[in-house]
């Protein structure tokens, strides 16, 4: 007998400390349109190439503290003495359409999605967090991206070296390689989540 099965979206979420090729993964990731890539918001300034509405929609620490009391994120947290919130609304429309959506966040962000006191998040989460090689590589990897001064290259280093402890907290954990393998794993994540019984809803 064959059956008609429908499912909710999945919250896919990647962490992955500052240099470890998260940012390009996802930009991988997001040329094939089978989830939506939700933007965040963040107090920071943009870098060269960034565009408002694309990578983040760029707002002033006033427009975010309003945001946060209007309770419109749903986790939000201050990385690098900066903040960075993710939408709720957008997201919740996507997951009950069945939709699957992409998170890039801290280790604080996933861990209040973790502990989101409404379940439906909960089940929907995937979190996957992106081991760098390691650190003397990440700051190669800063320094030839040019982006951050000498002192802010550190501050994101001490992250980073922190945030490699969490690893154990994630579903899975990708040994990040080239960004070929480190896509094709994650498109792997991907499948397996899709297919996972619990997913699935009777139509
Ligand atoms: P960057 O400034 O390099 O784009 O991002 C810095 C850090 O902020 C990264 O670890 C990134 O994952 C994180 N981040 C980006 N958006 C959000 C968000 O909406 N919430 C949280 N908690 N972290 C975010």
């Amino acid at each position: 007998m064959s059956k008609h099965f429908n499912r909710d979206g999945i919250l896919f979420v990647v962490s992955a400390p500052s240099g470890a090729g998260k940012t390009t993964l996802c930009d991988a990731l997001r040329q094939t349109p089978d989830f939506v890539y939700s933007v965040s918001c963040t107090t920071r300034e943009p870098r060269a190439g960034e565009i408002d509405g694309e990578d983040y929609h760029f707002i002033s620490e006033e427009e975010f503290r309003e945001r946060v009391a209007a309770g419109e994120f749903l986790e939000h947290a201050e990385v690098h003495g900066k903040y960075y919130g993710t939408l709720r609304a957008p997201i919740l429309c996507n997951l009950r359409k069945g939709v699957d959506v992409l998170i890039d966040i801290d280790t604080q962000g996933a861990a209040a999605i973790r502990q989101y006191d409404d379940a439906f998040i909960r089940r929907a989460l995937a979190d996957v967090f992106i081991m760098p090689p390691d650190l003397e590589e990440l700051r190669r990897r800063l320094t030839k991206r040019g982006t951050e001064t000498g002192t802010q290259i550190d501050i994101r280093l001490k992250t980073a070296a922190r945030e490699m402890e969490l690893w154990r907290d994630y579903r899975y954990t990708i040994i990040s390689r080239s960004m070929e393998e480190d896509v094709q794993k994650f498109r792997q994540i991907m499948g397996a989540e899709r297919i996972l019984s619990s997913r699935l809803i009777i139509a």
